[in-house]
Formats: structure tokens, C-alpha cells, sequence
């Protein structure tokens, strides 16, 4: 990106950063561009920080069961009873959900949804990133926009991928997916919410990078959620010190670096997720969380980031030796959930601010607790 656009990112980021007290800033380097760092010592467990996705939405799979506005999963692997009579695909867990979400999928996305649905389209590969294709055109269509932040004025909508986001050079690895998925949502939609399929390709291509899959129990895939505010900028180790927490909240930061629940004024309804410290980080280190599975392999890895992001990682575990490599990768077992209906998530402390030594931990993947054996 420019050096104009990335100066004006970094001060809307550390703005937002400031304004929701977190542990951390961002820093401009000439060699690796803008990345966070640790403004104190961070013990492992707490928020680094909190956002709220631009465009969240179920994956396909996990429509029915999932609730389309808070994610709240329907008990013992039910379908939610609550599912809009009309394009039949969206589910919700209350009323109020409902209507939270009626804004913005009352109109074109939920036309867009019946045609693609009634089509027999939904078995295409890109199912899942066709539902983020549509929310976005919706929300370009009527104007809609996000505060991404709990306590800051700021606002995103579709544009912010254009205005926000680096786009990854595309080649034909990630090309067919992101045509095909403009392709696909482009025709479901109602023609007034259609654009140039150029502009829907751009941003999809920008998109695709900065998209965080909110995972269930067992590495299911329950929601994908893209940001456009400031977790675009935390950069990518194999060797992660934070961990994207799938489970949403609606609580954030203070400026005294408790959190809170959010307050009527604040809250629209639409859940924040946050980042939380694997490790613990000493000031001035950089915060870093992993792209990739950290479970994969070398191999698997780097081509996992090589075709979604268009790098080649050269983090210190990727440089390392076999014998090192599997040391690693058994120190993150330890960390791994041990229930048997999960086992994917790692855990993070419950209590971070308590007493040195280690307490009990959380899974990221299903929220279960457990006292760990050292
Ligand atoms: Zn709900
Ligand atoms: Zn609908
Ligand atoms: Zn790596
Ligand atoms: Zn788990």
C-alpha cells in the first residue's frame, strides 16, 4: 500500500487500539510494514484486543444449527426451530436475533439467498465465501456500516476493502476461487444490488486475506468473519504468542484493561470477537498469531499460506530443524483440548491475572475448561 494509506491506517489503528485500552500499539517499519507490538508485558490469557467483524456470516454447513447473528449454537446438534420462511437458509436462536439481523437480510440478501438456494448453487467449493460475497453486496446496497470498535467512532463498510486492506498479488492459485465466487453472487443477487464484477473481484481479492474462520468443536467451520478495522494488521508466525478466539463476546476492553460488558448505547446486537495472549509477551515484542493450522505440518503450512496469502513464511519454525520442528509441535499438543467431541482448540489461561502458575485452561474452539497436567 502507499506510504500516505498506510501512515493514515496506523493512526486510525492505534487510535482504536488507544481508545479500547489494549496492551499494545502499532508500529511502521521500512522492511516489514505495520505489524503490533506489546506496549507492557502481557501475561497469557488476557484480551490483546477487541473488533467486531464487518461481514459475519454462518458457513453453509453449519447454517442451520448456528444462530446468524450471535452464533450461538442450538443444543445437542439441533437445527435452530427459528429459520426464515423465506429464502429457508438462515437460522436464528431468538427473536431478538431476528431482528438484529432483519436490517440487512430482509431485502436483497434474503432474494439472493432463495435464488442461489432454489438453484441448487450451494454445492459450489466457495459455498461458504458466496454467503460473505452476498452480505457484502447487500451492505454496499443500502449503505450499511460497522463500528468495528467498542468505544470508538469509526465506522467500516464495503468500501473499507478497498480503502483498508492490501490486496495479495493474485495468481491463478487464488484467481478461479475469488471469480468464481463474484460469479456466483453477482448472479444470485437482484439486479439492483449487482456492481461491476471488476469491483466485487478486487474486493473479494483484498477480503480473502483478512477473513477469520470461527471455528467449533472438532475444527468445525462455523462462521466465516472479516475484519477491516485493525486485526488485519497483527502479522503471521507459525509460532503463534495470540490466538483468535472463536467464541464471540460482548465484552470489551476498559481503559483500565478489564472488560466490560458492552452497554446498550454501544452494543447494536452484533458480537465482538477478540484476540487473547497464547504465551506470555514480553514489552516491545511483536503480537503474532498463525494463518495456518498450527497443528500442519511444514509442508502443509507453507503451502496453506503460500496460496491464501501469496507468501513464503520464513518464521523461525519454519527455519528450524525436523528435531526442533517436533518439539514444537508436542509442546502445542500439551495446550490442545482434551475433551473427545473437540480436541482442536488450544487453551488459553481462564484467569490470566491471578497468581503465577498455571491455572486452569480454556479452549478457543468450544469454550470447555480444564486443569491442565504439567
Ligand atoms: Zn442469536
Ligand atoms: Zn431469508
Ligand atoms: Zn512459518
Ligand atoms: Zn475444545
Amino acid at each position: 500500500r502507499s506510504d500516505a494509506a498506510a501512515a493514515a491506517l496506523a493512526d486510525s489503528c492505534t487510535t482504536a487500539l488507544q481508545a479500547q485500552g489494549a496492551p499494545c500499539t502499532v508500529v511502521r517499519s521500512e522492511k516489514q510494514g505495520l505489524g503490533i507490538f506489546a506496549s507492557r508485558h502481557i501475561r497469557a490469557g488476557e484480551v490483546v484486543a477487541v473488533e467486531k467483524p464487518t461481514v459475519l456470516t454462518p458457513c453453509w454447513a453449519a447454517a442451520a444449527s448456528v444462530c446468524a447473528t450471535c452464533l450461538r449454537r442450538a443444543p445437542d446438534d439441533q437445527d435452530w426451530p427459528l429459520r426464515c420462511n423465506r429464502c429457508g437458509v438462515i437460522c436464528w436462536c431468538s427473536s431478538e436475533c431476528r431482528v438484529v439481523l432483519a436490517l440487512v437480510h430482509d431485502g436483497m440478501e434474503c432474494e439472493a439467498l432463495s435464488t442461489w438456494h432454489a438453484a441448487g448453487h450451494p454445492a459450489i467449493k466457495y459455498a461458504d465465501l458466496v454467503l460473505q460475497a452476498i452480505r457484502m453486496l447487500s451492505m454496499k446496497a443500502l449503505g450499511i456500516q460497522v463500528h468495528p470498535f467498542p468505544a470508538s467512532p469509526q465506522q467500516c463498510g464495503f468500501d473499507s476493502y478497498r480503502d483498508r486492506l492490501c490486496a495479495i498479488a493474485r495468481d491463478r492459485r487464488t484467481a478461479k476461487p475469488i471469480e468464481e465466487t463474484a460469479r456466483a453472487a453477482l448472479e444470485a443477487m437482484p439486479v439492483a444490488g449487482r456492481i461491476a464484477p471488476a469491483v466485487l473481484i478486487d474486493a473479494l481479492g483484498r477480503h480473502q486475506c483478512n477473513v477469520y474462520g470461527v471455528t467449533g468443536p472438532a475444527a468445525a467451520e462455523v462462521a466465516l468473519a472479516s475484519f477491516t478495522g485493525l486485526f488485519q494488521l497483527f502479522n503471521h508466525s507459525c509460532l503463534p504468542n495470540i490466538l483468535f478466539d472463536s467464541m464471540p463476546t460482548r465484552r470489551f476492553l476498559r481503559s483500565d484493561g478489564e472488560t466490560a460488558a458492552s452497554s446498550s448505547s454501544k452494543s447494536d446486537g452484533w458480537p465482538f470477537f477478540q484476540l487473547v495472549a497464547f504465551t506470555d509477551i514480553p514489552a516491545g515484542a511483536e503480537l503474532l498469531h498463525s494463518y495456518a493450522r498450527s497443528a500442519d505440518g511444514p509442508e502443509l503450512r507453507r503451502s496453506t499460506l503460500r496460496d491464501h496469502y501469496g507468501f513464503e513464511c520464513d518464521c523461525p519454525r519454519c527455519e528450524c530443524d525436523p528435531l526442533r520442528e517436533a518439539d514444537i509441535a508436542a509442546q502445542l499438543e500439551e495446550r490442545r483440548c482434551p475433551y473427545d467431541d473437540c480436541g482442536s482448540g488450544l487453551g488459553v489461561p481462564v484467569a490470566p491475572k491471578e497468581a503465577a502458575g498455571p491455572g486452569d485452561l480454556r479452549c478457543v474452539h468450544c469454550n470447555s475448561t480444564w486443569e491442565p497436567e504439567y
